[in-house]
């Protein structure tokens, strides 16, 4: 089937989505297009943060080594603190390892890890890359996509490629989102910012944990990244003129109070307005939207490129289950019905802070600062939201939840054996049943589902603790189903998507 196509998977845009995508796609063996229009990896600063799920994917990758050489594991958190440096709101943080099995927070340079993972998919023979190379448009009919590209500094001009899905990862002002059309939801925060990449010259008084700086007057975030880097934020406000208001002599006066040009060197500014939206429509036919095409977030809980993550490593093994396995087709509307609710719960909390720090009216400030006063400071941690409904059994949490990372009584992070594949977690009674029931343990295998033969103290005490007798994980980490007793696993075995002959 796949030879009347010139390719499986077409992604347009080579962002941290369509680089994760790629990964993942490159290891299911799917044959798939890159086309990037940027000659290089985006400069400017963007993300700075991103958090343990994030990691974990990077993990099944089989990038976890060099990403957390380029990384800073945070255990500090970040601080909303008012003018007078009172703190308001605290998102947590911990130096102990988070729910995925190392640290909960990350803070990076987003190029760096973008080199990383472009050169993860430079293992994969059937991930084929063209930089400058622009989407021009996209069409479908009944039979196939079409990707119309234009070389933009060779002589191979403009070509159409076929292919069974277009996946639009390409950004915030994404033709393929254009082209599916469709109304966006407006969370009602947009607001331009100053962001600047600062590198150290020598040591400054500076907190390891991010700052948010609640003041009225002049609203701001400083980050402590890895190394030697450092990032300001500065909100705009009435007055300020785009034009001039990144030149160095006014950037220095509004971060005379942390640090001077003895300090540091500006690496590179950017104006950017922040958005909080979600497209409606995320999949028409063989057209699907990943990242910041489908949703964008203001930053304040660094959770953008997170979130273009998980979609990622959600659309991923089901593309691979659906091209590869022959699984059916509709296993792909479950990606937006599950994803959707997920991002929005990110999103309309960082509106919510972000409504914390935005303010600018000095009465509306010291109104809030006093009910934060009597209050204490309100300490908080990122949503964990389920799925919405797709492929998992529903009900009640922990299915369509991420699940915790343990690890195996030889050390090992659970994950690393496991693999990108289905799993199941049993506990004893339950591996003995089923090495008893050779119907029910081939047709796991038949699935591809791995059994863990020793699962370990700390898995097994979690299934003692819920009173389950195993739990089915997907590829991407999320529980698909749970079984209380040994006989509900054949029940489990309904979740796996039905698979072509087997
Ligand atoms: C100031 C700031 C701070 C941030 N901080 C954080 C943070 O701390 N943590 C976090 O998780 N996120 C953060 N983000 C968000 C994060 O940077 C984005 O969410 C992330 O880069 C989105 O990745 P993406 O791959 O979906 O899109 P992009 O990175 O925008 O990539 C899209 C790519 O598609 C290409 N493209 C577009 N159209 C075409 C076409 N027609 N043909 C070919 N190629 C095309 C573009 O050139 C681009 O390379 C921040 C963002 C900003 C602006």
């Amino acid at each position: 089937m796949s030879e009347h196509f010139d390719c499986d998977v077409v992604i347009v845009g080579y962002g941290p989505t369509g680089a994760v995508l790629a990964n993942l796609l490159g290891h299911a063996g799917v044959r798939t297009m890159v086309y990037e229009r940027e000659a290089d990896i985006y400069p400017l600063p963007r993300a700075a943060h991103y958090d343990g799920e994030t990691m974990r994917v990077f993990q099944s990758l089989g990038l976890m080594q060099p990403i957390e050489a380029i990384s800073r594991p945070g255990n500090q958190g970040m601080h909303f603190q008012n003018a007078e440096g009172q703190t308001l709101l605290v998102r947590t943080a911990s130096d102990k390892p988070g729910p995925h099995g190392f640290a909960n927070n990350w803070y990076f340079h987003q190029p760096d890890l973008e080199r990383i993972l472009r050169h993860g998919v430079d293992r994969y023979d059937c991930v084929e890359v063209r930089l400058q190379h622009e989407v021009v448009s996209v069409t479908q009919d009944e039979r196939a996509a079409f990707v119309q590209v234009r070389d933009l500094v060779g002589d191979e001009g403009e070509r159409s490629i076929s292919t069974r899905y277009v996946i639009g990862c390409d950004g915030g002002r994404s033709l393929v989102r254009r082209t599916i059309g469709g109304a966006s939801e407006d969370l009602g925060l947009h607001q331009p910012w100053l962001c600047l990449d600062l590198v150290l010259k020598r040591p400054v008084d500076l907190p390891e944990y991010t700052i948010q700086r609640c003041d009225p007057a002049r609203p701001m975030t400083i980050v402590n990244m890895a190394g030697q880097r450092r990032r300001w934020e500065i909100m705009f406000m009435p007055g300020d003129d785009p034009e001039t208001i990144a030149e160095p002599d006014k950037v220095w006066r509004l971060l005379a109070p942390w640090i001077t040009p003895h300090d540091a060197e500006i690496e590179r500014s950017a104006i950017y307005t922040f958005h909080s939206v979600i497209a409606d429509t995320w999949r028409d036919r063989r057209l699907i939207l990943a990242g910041d095409s489908a949703h964008q977030t203001p930053p304040f809980l660094g959770q953008g490129m997170c979130a273009g993550v998980r979609d990622a490593s959600n659309l991923g093994w089901k593309l691979g289950a659906v091209l590869r396995d022959g699984a059916p087709d509709a296993l792909l509307d479950t990606y937006a019905s599950e994803r959707r609710p997920h991002v929005h719960a990110f999103i309309s909390l960082a509106v919510k802070v972000g409504g914390v720090i935005q303010t600018t009216d000095p009465e509306v400030a010291a109104t809030r600062d006093r009910s934060f006063a009597r209050s204490g400071p309100e300490i908080f941690s990122y949503p964990v939201p389920q799925l919405g409904p797709g492929a998992h059994a529903g009900g009640a949490e922990p299915v369509g939840n991420v699940f915790a990372q343990f690890r195996l009584d030889d050390g090992r992070l659970m994950d690393d054996a496991i693999g990108l594949r289905f799993a199941l977690l049993a506990n004893d009674a339950a591996r003995a049943a089923l090495a008893a029931r050779s119907e029910l343990a081939s047709a796991l295998a038949r699935h591809d589902v791995v059994v863990l033969d020793a699962p370990g103290r700390e898995a097994l005490a979690w299934l003692a603790r819920e009173g389950l007798a195993a739990v089915l994980l997907r590829p991407d980490r999320y529980v698909a189903g749970v079984a209380e007793g040994v006989s509900d696993i054949t029940t489990l075995t309904r979740l796996l998507p039905k698979i072509e002959g087997r």
